[in-house]
């Protein structure tokens, strides 16, 4: 990853300031100091990432006639680990420098020579090998026969499941199977705020295909369903790329793979990885459970390994890229035609957490008031709504800094004239529109594309 901050973009202590003030992000176990590589979601962070999980859930699983929903445990037998290779070969290198006992990834550093903290020459212990799945007991006894692991990806609970999946929902190759849910990898070094935790959410999908030579141009339209997926999401182009894996950088058995990346503030980061896995991890399963896993074609009454496109995206990571996509710091006129600095977040509507805000120019007039809030009532249950009152300056400031898409405020001229002006977010217009026709305005302008 890349040091330097890219040029023009917000910092990471930014996004975490206003994640805070504004309630998306919190540090977990806060009041006891935190815990590292542990975050909270708070009033919008858990709407704003439930909009991102219910994106992908729609377009990959709800539009979609091949792939089904899975939900797999998050403890699993652990011969799972053992034939998915994890038990063995799920490791990070680290090093300790001795001196200020500071831990760093050994793929991390750029030179043994000298350490990046505290300064001190070949202060470095020898490498050793970590293991980073989180362990836990099952049972009463807190012996070797009892540890299980917490899983480090949501994808072998499909793996293992797969007959039971094709037989029960009836499919045949080509078709998919997709989950969201948590994993957990006990990290060397989380950080750059919820970009590297130790608990996290992945939405897999695991596209099974028969070996009939389309398996590469059916590869290529994954990854070109996942850019049009960030692209439809509004997020920027010029900030993502796709990574293609040389034959040396992916596993022997990959016969493709794509890393999804984002230009952080501190450079390129992993958002997702797209691979050709082939048969290796059913064929793993196989070995290890001695069961037929097989795909039987009653056509040609033949048992076959289908092939596997695997995409497998980070929530946390995608809800980061949101926030950090989305900010933008900007000179603006307020309602008084003074110059201001305003912070906004462009959010897709479809991603906001508050998609329209409706206020009373007033909070004493209690006929503004309860036309104001009867107006965010009825659009309840269509969009996502917030009633506020008070003053109009701080409140379309509060609303630009959460990403609400339209504000509806409610004026001494509303009483008479049965309207209300109606402001939008990126480019600050107001109009008025009649009370009656609000929802299907609304409508036209917050419905996805
Ligand atoms: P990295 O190289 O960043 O450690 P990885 O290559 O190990 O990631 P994968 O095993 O391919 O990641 O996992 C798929 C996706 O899961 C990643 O692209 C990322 O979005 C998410 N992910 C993996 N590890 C973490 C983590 N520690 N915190 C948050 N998200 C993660």
């Amino acid at each position: 990853m890349e040091k330097e901050p890219a040029a023009g973009q917000v910092s990471m202590e930014d996004i975490a300031a206003l994640a805070k003030r504004r309630g998306f992000i919190f540090q977990s176990s806060e009041i006891y100091g935190g815990i590292g590589g542990f975050y909270d979601y708070g009033p919008l962070g858990a709407i704003l990432k439930r909009n991102v999980k219910d994106a992908w859930w729609r377009d990959m699983v709800e539009l979609r006639d091949d792939v089904v929903p899975f939900d797999s445990s998050i403890v699993m037998h652990p011969k799972t680990w053992e034939a998915s290779g994890h038990v063995e070969a799920f490791n990070d290198r680290l090093v300790d420098c001795k001196v200020c006992k500071h831990r760093f990834r050994a793929d991390h550093l750029k030179s043994r020579e000298q350490c990046p903290d505290c300064g001190s020459k070949n202060s470095f212990t020898e490498e050793r090998a970590f293991n980073l799945m989180l362990r836990t007991f099952v049972g009463p006894m807190e012996d070797s026969a009892a540890m299980a692991y917490l899983r480090p990806e949501t994808a072998q609970g499909m793996f293992v499941n797969f007959k039971n999946i094709y037989q029960s929902a009836r499919k045949r190759p080509p078709f998919g199977v997709a989950q969201i849910g948590k994993a957990f990898r006990n990290e060397i070094t989380p950080g750059n705020f919820t970009y590297r935790l130790r608990e996290f959410e992945q939405a897999e999908l695991e596209y099974f295909v028969p070996d009939d030579g389309q398996d590469l141009k059916r590869f290529e339209e994954w990854v070109q369903l996942r850019k049009s997926w960030y692209s439809k999401y509004g997020v920027k182009p010029e900030r993502l790329r796709f990574a293609e894996l040389t034959a040396d950088e992916r596993p022997h058995y990959a016969k493709a793979g794509i890393d999804v990346e984002y230009l952080f503030p501190w450079g390129w980061g992993e958002l997702e990885s797209i691979a050709h896995r082939g048969t290796y991890d059913l064929d793993a399963h196989m070995r290890l459970s001695g069961k037929d896993l097989r795909f039987y074609d009653e056509a040609s009454k033949t048992h076959y390994t289908p092939l596997l496109i695997e995409s497998s995206a980070g929530m946390d990571r995608t809800t980061l890229v949101m926030l950090v996509d989305a900010y933008e710091r900007e000179t603006a006129s307020d309602p008084a035609g003074k110059q201001t600095e305003r912070i906004v977040l462009h959010f897709h509507p479809q991603i906001a957490p508050v998609q329209a805000a409706v206020f009373s120019l007033a909070r004493n007039k209690p006929e503004l008031v309860e036309l104001a809030r009867s107006i965010e009532e009825g659009l309840r249950p269509k969009f996502r709504t917030q009633y506020d009152e008070g003053n109009i300056g701080q409140l379309y400031r509060r609303q630009d800094e959460i990403g609400t898409p339209l504000c509806l405020t409610v004026d001494y001229d509303s009483l008479t004239g049965h309207d209300v002006t109606v402001r939008e977010r990126d480019s600050m217009r107001q109009e008025r529109v009649a009370i009656g026709a609000v929802e299907s305005y609304l409508g036209e302008r917050l419905a996805g594309p």
